[in-house]
């Protein structure tokens, strides 16, 4: 076993009591990057060399059975699952650092309240995974099966909530509708005289997204797979119907199988061998508190006919915006970017086009 891989502990990439408080955004955004040396082996192994101080000049493999383009979660829990499998000969592109893109931004709720069946039965598989993540992958994880509540504050909201509940009994998913006096029970000191009533899946929960994807490449490299930083792939290369490799500016890599790795950057990437996939981002925002001791326990509270909103603020530069977030107190706001297909409404699956 690699001396340097060792189980990580879970939450090392979010602010814990007595962190000190990042006094610009740039230091915030380093801490939540901040990122274990297991993931980091091969720079510090010398498989990359630094030029002139920022150019890397990387010594990629020619050929691989699998190439990977994408470090972010996805990526890289792909290379876990290959290893798994027994596939040893797995080359991972990312082009900045792992967990750099949407990753970084997630909350990492994870839950089966979802209307489609396909995403439920998926939820109910990842479950079971996310509760054995140490047992396979060596690794530290925390999932708080702290459950998910929906309020809803129209009538409208609650019968979107009832609208999936018979698709919940079929699969087994244990889910109540919930009334205010319930309400209060989970979330104490939540006000609810204007609210309907809620749903609540106690199976539900969250992770922490940096602490998996360490924990998931660090037990992927164990297992062979070589997982690249700033390595950005430019192009699928193509013969007639298949996609036989990738162009970097370090050579062209060959492979019986690339996978597309690459979230809300996809459809550009997908371009370059004339396959158009019907991805774009769509922005969502986060708000970052200090640790609020008497929340630490409640489950993940979401609004379904009221989103939490910021109120609008009027335009202004991008820099005043910063450095009016970051003077206030301890609440900081992040943004991200999330993929979204119209194929369906979360996850994205189904045919693309050539041409
Ligand atoms: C505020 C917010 C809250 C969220 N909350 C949740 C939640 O509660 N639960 C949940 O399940 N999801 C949540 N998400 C969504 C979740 O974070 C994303 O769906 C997930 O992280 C996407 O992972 P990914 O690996 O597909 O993409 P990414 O993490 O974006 O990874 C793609 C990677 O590809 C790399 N890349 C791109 N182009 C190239 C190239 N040409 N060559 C090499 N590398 C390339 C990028 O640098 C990036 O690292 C949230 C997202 C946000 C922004």
């Amino acid at each position: 076993m690699d001396p340097r891989i060792r189980p990580l502990p879970a939450r090392h990439a979010r602010r814990e009591e007595g962190d000190p408080r990042p006094r610009r955004l740039r230091a915030l955004d380093r801490r939540l990057h901040a990122r274990p040396a297991a993931l980091r082996p091969g720079l510090r192994a010398g498989r990359a060399l630094s030029l002139r101080g920022a150019r890397l000049l990387i010594d990629l493999p020619r050929t691989a059975s699998t190439v990977i383009v994408g470090g972010g979660i996805v990526g890289v829990a792909a290379a876990f699952f290959l290893g798994e499998r027994g596939e040893t000969d797995v080359l991972l592109l990312e082009r900045d650092r792992l967990g750099a893109g949407t990753t970084k931004g997630g909350l990492g709720g994870i839950r089966h309240q979802f209307v489609d069946e396909l995403d439920v039965r998926l939820s109910q598989l990842a479950t079971t995974f996310w509760r054995e993540f140490e047992e396979r992958t060596g690794s530290r994880h925390d999932f708080a099966e702290r459950g998910y509540l929906f309020v809803a504050e129209t009538e409208e909201g609650m019968a979107q909530l009832r609208g999936p509940l018979a698709l919940y009994e079929r699969l087994g998913v244990p889910v109540e509708m919930v009334d205010r006096i319930r309400i209060r029970e989970l979330v104490p000191g939540m006000r609810v005289d204007d609210l309907r009533g809620g749903r609540f899946c106690e199976r539900d929960g969250y992770g922490d997204p940096l602490a998996a994807l360490a924990g998931l490449g660090a037990a992927a490299r164990l297992a062979g797979a070589h997982l690249v930083e700033g390595a950005a792939v430019t192009a699928l290369l193509r013969e007639g119907d298949r996609v036989i490799g990738v162009r970097t500016a370090h050579g062209d890599v060959r492979s019986e199988r690339v996978l597309v790795a690459t979230g809300c950057w996809t459809a550009a990437l997908c371009a370059t061998a004339a396959v158009s996939v019907p991805i774009w981002a769509y922005r969502r925002s986060i708000m970052e508190s200090g640790p609020l001791p008497a929340l630490m326990k409640i489950p993940l509270v979401g609004r379904k006919d009221r989103p939490l909103r910021q109120p609008p603020t009027p335009p202004r530069s991008r820099r005043s915006r910063c450095r009016r977030r970051s003077s206030r107190g301890s609440a900081r706001g992040r943004r991200g970017a999330i993929p979204r297909s119209p194929i369906c409404g979360s996850s994205t699956r189904g045919p693309v086009t050539t041409r």
